[in-house]
């Protein structure tokens, strides 16, 4: 009963340690050659931070980000549109998190090695191939120290390798690249005074340029300062060819998009000398694929962004990919570690993810910034000149009712993983 995950990333340490709590041995194979706490701010949803905290890890996430408290939709001139509470100010039983990734990356990955064991966590190694065999599965991985390939045998893979899954490329020959919408995104932290709350997610602009700021940290006492994560997003032509491959790692210059961005200031936030200050910069074209077919062949399954990658615009990313692991794990103690739990992963939420993964293409409740920029170009001195209260209300109303469905059926739900399960070595 051995589990093998291909990638080192959000969903595949919470894999390894789901595996470790239901009693299932597992390994990690990362291609990176060390595990770097790499990208900017991400936020996790109350039922991915719920998953966290079942998995023992409460303690640990105050290092690394803070409850954000608000959610808030602001003209381009400056002022409000709309606001609204986030997480527990919601009545949610669980926060909503902002974070940084590579942060919590490397806390799952601590808590990887001190459970599993020093070696769970194999860098280096990256999938390039499986076989399903009469007994198992074998995954063959290139050791990138130099040392050709690595047969590995194990009951089920589980892929977790990304945007550009190896996995997926062998099930899926001829899906190609991902596919980019024309927009481009560009992301950075840096310390700064805290805004607004102090924990509010911020989104200013329109639809074709907008402005995302959310901390991602407590106020230090000594300085004043938090630190805190911005986005810069705009829309591009997409009939222009994307020069390179999709990646999460590509440095830029601000020079490079700033410029467009020079009258972004207000009397509460100054995007361009904020975003000056930030040490790196990366660049990210909004890519997602189409819905896969299926997330299974034999004994391998996908997992997070390897089986639904999505437009990083409801944070739903690395939340989705935190409740895949879980679920699986959870089809794990009622099947056993073979294809049918693999199945029932797959039938709980292959359709459902691949409606969000559509929707996200949409413009979802930010739709209202575009009807306000047609209205007015985003300035204005009060809003109720522009679009009357019960408008918005209205407006907002569609897009709150199925996120008050999912917070009564989040809060009523038992726990995915029921406490101390363990699979089953007879099923
Ligand atoms: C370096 C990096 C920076 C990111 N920064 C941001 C960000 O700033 N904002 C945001 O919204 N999202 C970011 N993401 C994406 C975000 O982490 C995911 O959308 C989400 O967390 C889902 O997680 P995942 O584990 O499915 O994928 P990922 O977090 O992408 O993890 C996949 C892992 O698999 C590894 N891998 C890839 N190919 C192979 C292979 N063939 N064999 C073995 N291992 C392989 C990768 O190195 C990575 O560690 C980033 C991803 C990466 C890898």
């Amino acid at each position: 009963m051995t589990v093998v995950v291909a990638g080192g990333g959000i969903a595949g340490l919470t894999m390894a340690l789901t595996c470790h709590e239901i009693g299932v041995p597992v390994r990690v194979f990362e291609s990176s050659r060390r595990i770097l706490p790499l990208g900017v701010g991400i936020n996790l949803q109350p039922n991915a931070v719920r998953e966290l905290i079942d998995l023992g890890l409460a303690d640990r996430l105050p290092d690394i980000g803070i409850a954000t408290q608000e959610w808030a939709l602001v003209g381009r001139g400056g002022k409000d549109i709309w606001s609204e509470p986030r997480g527990l100010l919601a009545g949610y039983r669980w926060p909503q998190w902002s974070v940084h990734r590579g942060e919590l990356q490397l806390v799952l990955l601590d808590e990887v090695r001190r459970r599993c064991g020093p070696d769970a966590v194999v860098e280096a190694h990256r999938l390039v191939g499986y076989r399903n065999t009469s007994s198992g599965i074998a995954v063959t991985f290139e050791d990138r120290t130099g040392g050709g390939t690595v047969d590995v045998e194990a009951d089920l893979l589980i892929a977790a390798d990304g945007l550009n899954s190896a996995a997926r490329r062998q099930l899926l020959p001829a899906e190609g690249a991902p596919r980019w919408g024309g927009a481009m995104l560009w992301r950075g932290t840096a310390a700064g005074p805290p805004i607004r709350s102090g924990a509010s997610f911020t989104l200013v602009g329109n639809l074709d340029q907008r402005f995302v700021h959310y901390p991602i940290g407590p106020v230090d006492p000594a300085t004043g300062l938090q630190q805190q994560n911005w986005l810069l997003e705009m829309t591009l032509d997409s009939q222009q060819e994307w020069d390179s491959v999709a990646g999460w790692n590509r440095e830029i210059d601000t020079a490079a998009f700033l410029p467009h961005f020079t009258d972004w200031v207000w009397d509460w936030f100054d995007v361009p000398a904020f975003v000056a200050r930030a040490e790196t910069v990366w660049e990210f074209p909004m890519v997602d694929r189409d819905p896969a077919p299926t997330w299974l062949d034999g004994r391998m399954a996908l997992i997070g962004d390897a089986a639904h990658v999505m437009y990083p615009v409801g944070s739903n990313g690395a939340s989705q990919a935190i409740v895949d692991a879980r679920v699986l794990g959870a089809q794990f103690v009622r099947h056993g570690v073979n294809p049918d739990a693999l199945s029932a992963y797959e039938h709980q939420l292959h359709d459902e993810i691949s409606s969000l993964v559509l929707r996200n293409r949409g413009h979802g409740p930010i739709a209202i910034l575009g009807e306000i920029d047609e209205r007015c170009g985003g300035y204005f001195d009060d809003i109720d000149d522009v679009m009357p209260r019960r408008e918005i209300e209205t407006f907002m109303g569609r897009y709150k009712e199925a996120a008050g469905f999912a917070m009564e059926a989040l809060n009523a739900a038992p726990r995915t993983i029921p406490e101390g399960a363990r699979v089953d070595r007879a099923i």
